[in-house]
């Protein structure tokens, strides 16, 4: 289906990705259900998820609180093991980002991304000339001897997209990384991680309950329902990048998306 009103001008509205524009998959999920709990006390939390993200690509995914997006970025890391289906990640490394940087508060900016690649057996020198490259790419190259208390919410964020980096992931999973932050800040980071996307060539599955935020950052959105999450609908955002939150184009297409989710929550009786 393709929204052809004005409203919907900026996304595309599809069942399915156009699989002639998808080149290798990087993440693919494959009738993924899971289940908590056991027997009487079991709460389905994702009920035959299939969903693919090619390499390089950038896809949101947003639905309600409660509706599975951690258990679903959780079982993408290997974190979780899903009850049935398949999770596979061609597109190689992962790492995982979450709304708390989770930085050691004793290391300074510097050696909380070079922890990363130490662990990893990366030498020294390798390790400094590197942690430098990624700090001038986050823009903290100033703050590599800085503790994290001396930093912002959202400076932290970005040493967190570093060590994230310092990985060599190829893969990036975002927990509602930017839930914490102040407007400004956030919009801030958006750009910021737009840009890395764009010159790491990393492919990101971003989870947040914003649709706004999904429709500023994603190439596709993908709408999960709750209880149990199912994927609902896939918008492909059409509008030309880089996009502003406040923009009329994109607050039409989350509006647009924000209807087909209220529907879908009739259809299925409140939550
Ligand atoms: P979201 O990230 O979209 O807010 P979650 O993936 O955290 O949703 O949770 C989905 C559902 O699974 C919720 O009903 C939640 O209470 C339940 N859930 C999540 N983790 C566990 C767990 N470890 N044990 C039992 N239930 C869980
Ligand atoms: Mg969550």
């Amino acid at each position: 289906m393709t929204i052809t009103d004005q409203r919907g001008a900026a996304i595309d509205l599809r069942t399915a990705p156009p699989e002639t524009m998808a080149p290798q998959p990087a993440i693919v999920i494959d009738g993924v259900s899971k289940v908590y709990g056991h027997a009487g006390a079991a709460v389905p939390a994702l009920d035959r998820v299939s969903l693919r993200v090619a390499e390089g690509e950038f896809v949101c995914l947003v639905g309600a609180s409660g509706c599975g997006k951690s258990t679903l970025l959780n079982l993408v890391a290997g974190l979780d093991r899903a009850s049935h289906g398949r999770v596979e990640r061609p597109g190689g490394q992962v790492a995982m980002m979450f709304q708390d940087a989770a930085l050691f508060p004793w290391l300074t900016v510097a050696r909380n991304v070079e922890l990363a690649m130490q662990l990893q057996g990366v030498g020294r020198a390798v390790r400094r000339a590197r942690v430098a490259e990624l700090l001038e790419l986050v823009h903290l190259g100033s703050f590599a001897d800085k503790r994290p208390h001396e930093l912002s919410g959202g400076m932290r964020q970005r040493v967190a997209l570093a060590r994230a980096l310092a990985q060599e992931a190829r893969v990036l999973l975002m927990d509602e990384p930017f839930g914490a932050l102040d407007a400004i800040t956030r919009d801030l980071l958006h750009d910021e991680l737009e840009r890395v996307w764009r010159e790491t060539g990393v492919t990101v599955l971003f989870v947040t309950h914003n649709v706004r935020e999904a429709v500023r950052l994603g190439d596709r959105v993908v709408l999960l329902t709750s209880r149990p999450g199912r994927v609902a609908a896939e918008f492909q955002v059409t509008a030309p990048r880089p996009r502003r939150i406040e923009s009329p184009e994109v607050a039409a297409a989350a509006s647009t998306i924000v209807d087909q989710l209220r529907e879908e929550v009739a259809r299925h009786g409140r939550h």
